[in-house]
């Protein structure tokens, strides 16, 4: 809301509580001041509804606060079912774009311009239809031929001996020394322990 929109908002809630707005010339210029920062983020529409709300409720006059305090659950509930349901249509690779483009989405539905999004209830409608459909069995079996479960790669051979560098044990993923991450690949001296323990003991090493 900007200063005009309160000015037809306090035009109109005059219309039905004589106590809200100021008398006085300079004491109004300075009420509408005052509600326009207060109700800055409120659009004029949800206003109006909130004044509604208030007087449907308590015989005080209505303040800027009460109008903020309704728009501010309003504008939370919106989110909390609100998914982001795309991606925006800008450039990935153009951030500054893409932050904005986000932001825009979001406004929307915090202004309820648009509505929220409820991805997470269509999601789950259809995770039960597909738990209910039964098993193929020639898929299954074709699958079954296709990705045998002992070919499937299990990962660098090295792994099966302990990296003498990051100290992980058989097994186990290398990690970064300076920060513990995981890592895609091994420590060079883990992988030459493989390849002497592989050369002293080939039987075992291929167990
Ligand atoms: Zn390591």
């Amino acid at each position: 809301m900007d200063t005009r929109d309160v000015i037809r908002l306090l035009g109109e809630i005059s219309l039905v509580d004589d106590r809200v707005v100021k008398t006085d010339e300079l004491e109004q210029v300075a009420q509408v001041r005052l509600w326009a920062a207060a109700l800055r983020d409120v659009p004029l529409a949800f206003a109006g509804e909130a004044v509604g709300q208030h007087y449907a409720e308590s015989a005080y006059p209505v303040m800027p606060k009460d109008i903020a305090a309704r728009w501010r659950a309003t504008a939370r509930d919106r989110m909390q079912r609100h998914a982001e349901r795309r991606a925006p249509a800008v450039d990935p690779d153009d951030v500054d774009g893409y932050v904005l483009a986000l932001r825009a989405d979001r406004a929307a539905v915090v202004t309820g311009a648009e509505p929220p999004a409820p991805v997470r209830a269509l999601v789950a409608g259809v995770g039960r239809a597909v738990e209910a459909a039964p098993a193929n069995p020639g898929y299954l079996a074709t699958k079954a031929a296709m990705f045998p479960k002992r070919e499937r790669p299990a990962g660098p051979p090295e792994l099966a001996v302990r990296c003498p560098t990051c100290g992980a044990d058989a097994g186990r993923p290398c990690r970064t020394l300076a920060r513990g991450r995981t890592m895609g690949n091994t420590h060079p001296d883990r992988q030459r322990d493989y390849a002497v323990a592989a050369a002293d003991a080939p039987a075992q090493a291929s167990a």
